[in-house]
C-alpha cells in the first residue's frame, strides 16, 4: 500500500509527480481529467513492493505536487502552465512524472524536458499513432501530440509501441520513418540498443492496454497489450536512464468496477521504481 500524497515537497527527492487533470481536446469519450485522483485513490490497495522488478517503492524518494488548477477551455494556458511546472521540477533537480490528463499534457512536459536534454529520445506506449497533423484543423489535439513532439525532436528520436490505430497517412509516416515498434523480445532488446546511452522520455497511454484490461479510457482500442507484457517492457527499461515520464489518458468512471485505475497506479508504481534505478 502507499500514498503519492504522503510525500512531501520539501524533503529532498529524485521524482516528481505532477498531476495534470485536462481532457479539453479528446477526440472520443471525456473524462481523463478525473484521472490522478483516481490513481492516487486506487494506490491505497496496490502494495509498495514489486515483486517483478524486486525493488521496493519505500526506498524511492518521490513527492507528488498534487495536481495543477487548469482552465479547462484554454487549451494554450493550459499547456503553459503544466509546461511552467515541468520547468520548476527539472531547475528543482528532480525528475518530472506527468500523471494526466490526457496525452496532449505530454507535449509541453516534453518541450520542457528536451530543452534540458537536447539529445532526449521519446518512447511512446499507444494504441493510436498521435501523428495527425490536424484533428478536425486543430493542431493541438490529443490526436497529433506526436507529430508535435516530431516537429523539434526529429522523427528518428522516437520508438512507438503498441500502436494499432491510425490513419493511413500515418502509418506511412511511420513506416517511412521507422518509428514501429513492436513488443517482441528482441524489439526490446533492439530497442536499448537504440536508446544506448541517450535520456529517455517515456510517454504510456494507457490504451496501450487492451480494453479487457483497462476499459476505463477515452479511447479504447482492441488488440492491446496485457499486464505481462507491460512488465517484459519495463523491466527492459532498467537498463535505460530515463529524465521524463508520464501516464496518460486513464479515464476512471468509465470503468465501474475501478480496475482500471488500480492497473493504472500499478504501472506509476513499476515506472517509478525503473525510473529511480
Ligand atoms: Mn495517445
Ligand atoms: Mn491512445
Amino acid at each position: 500500500m502507499f500514498d503519492f500524497t504522503d510525500r512531501d515537497l520539501k524533503e529532498p527527492h529524485g521524482i516528481r509527480m505532477i498531476g495534470a487533470p485536462f481532457d479539453g481536446t479528446v477526440s472520443f469519450r471525456p473524462g481523463a481529467r478525473f484521472g490522478p485522483a483516481a490513481i492516487r485513490d486506487a494506490s491505497d490497495g496496490v502494495e509498495s513492493y514489486s515483486p517483478y522488478l524486486d525493488a521496493e517503492l519505500e526506498a524511492v524518494h518521490y513527492a507528488d505536487s498534487g495536481d495543477l488548477e487548469l482552465p479547462m477551455g484554454n487549451v494554450e494556458t493550459v499547456l503553459s502552465i503544466i509546461r511552467e511546472a515541468v520547468d520548476d521540477c527539472l531547475n528543482d533537480n528532480a525528475v518530472p512524472f506527468l500523471l494526466g490528463g490526457e496525452h496532449l499534457a505530454s507535449l509541453p512536459a516534453i518541450e520542457a524536458v528536451h530543452e534540458k536534454y537536447p539529445n532526449l529520445v521519446v518512447i511512446q506506449l499507444d494504441a493510436h499513432a498521435d501523428q495527425r497533423d490536424d484533428y478536425l484543423g486543430v493542431e493541438l489535439s490529443h490526436a497529433c501530440v506526436m507529430r508535435r513532439v516530431s516537429e523539434f525532436l526529429g522523427d528518428e528520436n522516437i520508438r512507438q509501441l503498441g500502436i494499432r490505430s491510425g490513419t493511413k497517412y500515418e502509418y506511412d509516416l511511420m513506416k517511412g520513418f521507422g518509428t514501429l515498434t513492436t513488443f517482441k523480445e528482441e524489439d526490446l532488446d533492439e530497442l536499448v540498443e537504440w536508446v544506448a546511452d541517450r535520456p529517455v522520455y517515456l510517454t504510456v497511454d494507457l490504451d496501450v492496454f487492451d480494453p479487457a484490461y483497462l476499459p476505463g479510457t477515452g479511447t479504447p482500442e482492441p488488440g492491446g497489450i496485457d499486464w505481462w507484457t507491460f512488465q517484459r517492457f519495463i523491466k527492459a527499461m532498467t537498463d535505460v536512464d530515463i529524465v521524463g515520464l508520464d501516464v496518460v489518458e486513464l479515464a476512471p468512471q468509465l470503468d465501474s468496477s475501478a480496475c482500471s485505475s488500480v492497473l493504472a497506479a500499478k504501472c506509476v508504481r513499476e515506472m517509478l521504481l525503473v525510473a529511480a534505478k
